[in-house]
This record gives C-alpha cells, structure tokens and sequence, in this order.
C-alpha cells in the first residue's frame, strides 16, 4: 500500500481515505465518537496529543504506573502543568480498583491516566472494571494507553466509559510505525472546547487537526500520505479477519506458547488473570545470561526478542506476539530456538519438550 503513488492531502480521494479510515477506527477503538483519527506521529505523539489537549495547567491529573509507559504518561502530564499525582503498584502486576478508587476520592482529578497494555512489564489492566468507579466521579476524564492493545487485545472505548484513547500502528495493528490513532468523547470535548487558553502545542491542537479530518478540511499540516494508506490497509486486513476472532487468535497463541514455556521448566513473569497476549513475559531462570541468549535468538535464528525495562532488566524476556506475527509457526519457532539457546548455555530443558506442549494445546479443541 505505502508503494502506492502520492495524492495530495486535499485531493478528493485522499479526502475518501480519510473518511474511510475514521469508520475503521471506529470499529477498532468500540467508538461513535465523532474526532476518532490517527495522529501523525507514533505512539507517544498519541500520548502527547491526548494530554496537552485535555490538560490545562493547573489541572490536577492522576497517573497509575507499573511499567515504562505509566512513568511516560506522569512525565508528559508533568510538561503540560498539570498537578500529578502518581498511583503505583509494584512492575508485573496491575493497579487494584479499590486503590485507584480510593486515590480518585482522595486526590479529585481531573483526569485519570492509565496504560491498558503496559508493553514493559506484560501486563493487561482490566480497564473495564473501572466503569462503576468512574460513574461516582462524573466530572474525571478516563485517558487511556491502548498502543499494545487495539487490534490484539477487546478495546471498548464507549463501553468502558474511555475519555480519550490513543494507540500506535506498528504494535497489534501491524502496520509500519509512524501514525497514533486516536479518539475523544463527547466529555472529552467539552473539555477541550472550554479551555481557557489555547492548547500549548500547535502541531497536536485537535481544534485544528479535527478541521482537516471534519466536514471543514481545513488544511493544517501535511498528512503523511503513505502512512495514511498503509494504516487503511491494515485495518482492512483487520476488518476482513473480524475483531473477535483476531482477539481470539492472539488468545490461543499466547496460551499456546504459556504451555511451551512452562513444559521448558520456565515461567510467566505474571499472574494468569492479567496476562497480555500480546506481549508475554518469561522470567530468565537463575544462571542463564540474558543478553547472550538474545544475541543467539536474533543471529542464528533471525528472532527478536525483547529484554526487561527499568526494574526488569536482566530478569524477563518479552516475547511479542503482535498481529500477523501471532501465529502458530512463530510460537513453535520460537520454542524450538529458545530450548537450543538454552541448552547450549547448559540449561537442562526436555528434548522438544516446548514445541511438543504447544502442538498439543493447538490440536484441543478451540
Ligand atoms: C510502544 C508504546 C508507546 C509508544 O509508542 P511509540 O510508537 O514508540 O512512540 C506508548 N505506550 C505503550 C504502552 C507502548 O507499548
């Protein structure tokens, strides 16, 4: 798609992309909100243009933090002057409800930032378990980080009460990086209409960025035209698979390789209610040297990994399984090269013990 040749970003079929692409957003986010666009930018501008549009200075946000994205949503709301306040809970495990209930009573926010995907850690926060919360604070807008989550994992912005939610192309979307989808509710809006002053960053400023996606088509920057096609045809080939059964395919294969890495003698760094299928976290077993498998891994086998963040560094491995790359030949692929690399560091691990588990879990029954 992005080989296709340029239009200009005003010309009326690039102006049918356009529209096309806020419909098959909306499918994917769960939305009817009318400002549902990509950002152009990657994921953290998503992050950016959700804060700086929402936040005004002064305005008291709180920002739930277990993993890396967590610590980048409090900085950029720090940027914005915004009063932050952070709730945290320890990295590889979600925040608790009744904690982030109790610190909205005793905090009042404005706005609650908190990551539904944190990629460094592995874990999925049940954000829909907040919708009787948020109900008790109707004047809280609910932001969301959904870039690990939309296309792998069920996003439902309306249903969940989501404010603003923002994601990023090259995660469960598979799709090259350089676009952030994004959308805001009604409330949301009000929000930014009654702003006192102008949004600090002109670039992000969806008063303006929403004239050219809206009925207006208000030239404000250049779309990145490329990006726009091949984000279309992404989520074409999303819509074409159907949400469900994606969501199920990234579910059974990350249960797959669950039941490989256990039969290896290995483990999941998380509990088993809050594991991300789109992002799976193995703990490194005693005595084996993590930047040497991860070379191994990525030279001879043409695999890449990821290493643990911050707190986590040397002690898991983060294994995507992201879009088209979940799939059964990666999760047996990756078995059979990790049990070799293991080996050959003198980790005992059953012969074929890995892939063999695997193959049985995908022979059962769906
Ligand atoms: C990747 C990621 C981001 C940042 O996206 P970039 O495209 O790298 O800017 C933000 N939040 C989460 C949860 C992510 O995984």
């Amino acid at each position: 798609a992005m080989a296709k040749p340029m239009l200009g970003h005003l010309d009326p079929e690039f102006l049918q992309i356009m529209n096309k692409l806020q419909e098959l957003l909306r499918q994917a986010f769960g939305t009817k909100n009318p400002l549902t666009i990509p950002i152009s930018g990657t994921g953290s501008a998503g992050m950016e243009a959700a804060f700086v549009n929402v936040v005004e200075p002064g305005d008291r946000v709180l920002v739930c933090i277990n993993g890396v994205f967590g610590e980048r949503m409090a900085d950029v709301a720090d940027r914005c002057g915004a009063e932050v306040k952070t709730l945290s809970a320890p990295w590889g495990q979600p925040l608790d409800t009744a904690g982030i209930e109790e610190a909205i009573r005793a905090f009042q926010p404005r706005i609650l930032g908190i990551v539904h995907a944190e990629t460094s850690t592995g874990v999925l926060q049940p954000i829909e378990d907040l919708r009787p919360v948020l109900k008790k604070f109707p004047q809280l807008l609910l932001l969301v980080d959904t870039v690990t989550s939309l296309g792998g994992h069920p996003v439902k912005v309306d249903d969940w009460g989501i404010d603003v939610c923002y994601s990023g192309t090259q995660k469960c979307l598979s799709c090259p990086p350089g676009l952030a989808p994004i959308t805001f509710s009604a409330k949301a809006m009000e929000k930014i209409k009654g702003r006192a002053k102008k949004v600090q960053s002109w670039y992000l400023d969806m008063n303006m960025v929403g004239k050219y996606w809206g009925s207006e088509r208000t030239y404000h920057h250049t779309a990145p035209i490329s990006m726009n096609y091949a984000l279309l045809e992404a989520l074409r080939i999303l819509h074409e698979e159907g949400l469900e059964p994606r969501y199920e395919r990234h579910r059974r294969n990350h249960l797959a390789l669950v039941r490989g890495i256990e039969a290896l003698g290995l483990h999941m760094h998380v509990a088993e209610p809050f594991r991300l299928w789109s992002l799976n976290a193995v703990s490194i077993p005693a005595g084996i040297d993590d930047a040497k498998v991860r070379l191994k891994l990525l030279q001879e086998y043409n695999l890449e990994i990821g290493g643990g963040l911050g707190a986590l560094k040397g002690k898991i491995w983060r294994v995507g399984l992201m879009g088209h790359s979940s799939n059964e030949a990666n999760v047996l692929y990756f078995l059979t090269a990790l049990e070799q690399t293991l080996k050959e560091q003198g980790f005992e691990v059953p012969r074929g013990a890995g892939a063999s588990a695997a193959r049985e879990f995908y022979a059962e029954p769906a």
